[in-house]
C-alpha cells in the first residue's frame, strides 16, 4: 500500500494544504485542500473516500471532487464514515443550496456520492489492504483510521484529544510501523486542547508509552505559529526508540 500525503496542515496560506492522504491512487483518507493539487485524471481515478469527520479542513474538497466526477463522467465516490458525519454532510453540504445534492444525482439509486456508514471496529476492504475505523475524541463525532497493507500498518488519529481507546487499540496491532497523530496546540494550551478535542505534547507524551518500540511517529495538523514550540516540547519528553517526524506534503509511506 502506497500512502501519499497531499496535505497535513491545520489551515491554508501559501503552500499549506489541509489534511488529505492518497492511498494507491484510488482512495482518499480525508478530503482537505490537498486534493485540489491533483490533475483531473487523478481525481477521476478516486472511487473511495475514508472520512474522519465533517470539519471542512478534512471534508472541504469533497463537493468539488464529486463535481469533477459528475462533470467528467467519473465513477463516483463511496464515502465511508460515521452516520453522524453522513447526516451533517447531507444536511449542510449536499443540500441543493450550498452545493448540488450529488448524494441523489443523477439518480437516487446510482448517485455520484454514495455514503456508507461505519462504526468503530468496522473494516473497509481496499485494493491492496484493509482500513478499519478507530475511536477518537473530538468536539464533534470523529474517528481515526487504521490502514493495514501486506507487511505494515499505519494508524491515523484524525482530529482527536488524548483518546486512550485509540492508543490501546493500535498498541495491539502486531504489524504497526507508523502512526500519524495530530498535535494542534503547545503544552501550555493543554486545557484548551482538551476542550476542543485536540492534542498537545503534554497530553500526547503519556499515550506514547503504550506504543511498541521503533514505531515512526508522524506529527500533523500543527498550526504554523506553534509548530516549532510543540515539536521541541514533544522531542524533550519523547520515550527512547520512538522516531518522530513532521508530516509534510509529498511524503510517501509504504505499507
Ligand atoms: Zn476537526
Ligand atoms: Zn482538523
Amino acid at each position: 500500500m502506497h500512502v501519499k500525503i497531499l496535505g497535513s496542515s491545520a489551515g491554508v496560506g501559501r503552500s499549506a494544504r489541509t489534511t488529505s492522504f492518497l492511498i494507491d491512487g484510488h482512495c482518499l483518507l480525508d478530503c482537505g485542500t490537498g486534493v485540489g493539487d491533483l490533475s483531473v485524471d487523478e481525481l477521476l481515478r478516486i472511487d473511495t473516500v475514508l472520512l474522519t469527520h465533517s470539519h471542512l479542513d478534512h471534508s472541504g474538497c469533497l463537493p468539488l471532487l464529486a463535481d469533477a466526477h459528475a462533470t467528467h463522467g467519473g465513477p463516483g465516490l463511496t464515502v465511508h464514515t460515521q452516520a453522524e458525519t453522513i447526516a451533517a454532510l447531507r444536511e449542510h453540504m449536499f443540500n441543493g443550496s450550498l452545493w448540488p445534492d450529488y448524494a441523489r444525482m443523477p439518480d437516487e439509486h446510482a448517485p455520484w456520492v454514495r455514503f456508507s456508514a461505519v462504526e468503530v471496529g468496522d473494516a473497509v476492504p481496499l485494493s491492496d489492504g484493509m482500513a478499519t475505523a478507530l475511536p477518537a475524541q473530538h468536539s464533534i463525532p470523529s474517528i481515526g483510521w487504521l490502514l493495514e497493507g501486506a507487511w505494515r500498518a499505519l494508524a491515523f488519529s484524525g482530529d482527536s484529544g488524548p483518546c486512550l481507546p485509540f492508543w490501546h487499540w493500535i498498541s495491539h496491532v502486531p504489524s504497526l510501523t507508523d502512526v500519524i497523530c495530530e498535535l494542534t496546540y503547545p503544552s501550555e494550551q493543554s486545557e484548551l486542547a482538551v476542550k476542543a478535542g485536540h492534542m498537545s505534547p503534554a497530553l500526547l507524551l503519556p499515550m506514547l508509552e503504550l506504543l511498541p518500540p521503533n514505531v515512526h511517529l508522524w506529527i500533523t495538523h500543527t498550526d504554523q505559529l506553534h509548530r516549532q514550540t510543540a515539536m521541541k516540547q514533544l522531542k524533550e519528553g519523547l520515550p527512547a526508540l520512538i522516531n518522530v517526524h513532521q508530516l509534510e506534503q509529498g511524503v510517501v509511506i509504504e505499507l
